[in-house]
């Protein structure tokens, strides 16, 4: 697991962590791990901007961000390549999934304003490991949407920096980013690099204490 330095409940799981959503026994493993309850929230993810409110654990629905202000409510999302970001505010917390399509879309502006709305203000943001701008080697119809976030592949061909795309979008905000790209690290589910089905979670929750 990586533990986002001063955050009060956030944590990105690696392979080590296993797939979380599907996979009971090594979710109430993590859970024990951060003393947290093992039955969490979770979206079906469809690269949309829809933000979700969980008040209790379960399947929520078609959805890219989860939003609660109850305590001790996992929310998490799954990822391989596309960036799982934190949010929190000191009485509720975000986690959202962002491919290319849902932050292109405004997901994660989506899930500020949800919070905003909801009488929360939102302190920082943890942007967890994602594919990089070393490796995210895409085409001319995606590079146009990401003016002024592309950037070239160590191979010589264009990429698009989505990591420092949302970290723009947090501007204001105390900002962690991982850096580390699934692409290239063997820790971490890489749907590029393998075509798995496998995905790492992002999980975040309200301490109660
Ligand atoms: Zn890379």
């Amino acid at each position: 697991m990586i533990r986002p330095p001063g955050f009060a409940g956030a944590a990105f799981g690696t392979t080590a962590s296993g797939d979380s959503r599907s996979d009971a026994v090594r979710r109430a493993a993590i859970s024990d791990e951060l003393g947290i309850p093992a039955d969490w929230a979770f979206v079906h993810q469809v690269h949309g901007t829809r933000v979700l409110e969980a008040i209790v654990p379960g399947s929520l629905g078609d959805a890219d961000a989860i939003f609660t202000a109850a305590g001790n409510v996992p929310i998490a999302v799954a990822t391989a390549d596309c960036v799982p970001v934190i949010i929190e505010a000191s009485t509720a917390v975000s986690v959202i999934h962002a491919g290319w399509r849902g932050a292109a879309a405004g997901v994660v502006m989506a899930a500020l304003e949800y919070m905003i709305d909801r009488g929360h203000e939102p302190q920082r943001a943890a942007i967890g490991p994602a594919i990089g701008p070393c490796c995210y080697e895409v085409g001319p119809e995606v590079t146009a949407r990401f003016v002024g976030h592309v950037a070239q592949t160590t191979w010589g061909t264009a990429s698009i920096d989505i990591p420092g795309f949302i970290e723009q979008q947090l501007a204001g905000l105390e900002v962690w980013r991982s850096g580390e790209c699934t692409y290239t690290s063997e820790r971490l589910h890489s749907y590029r690099r393998d075509g798995t089905r496998q995905r790492q979670v992002a999980v975040a929750w309200l301490p109660t204490s």
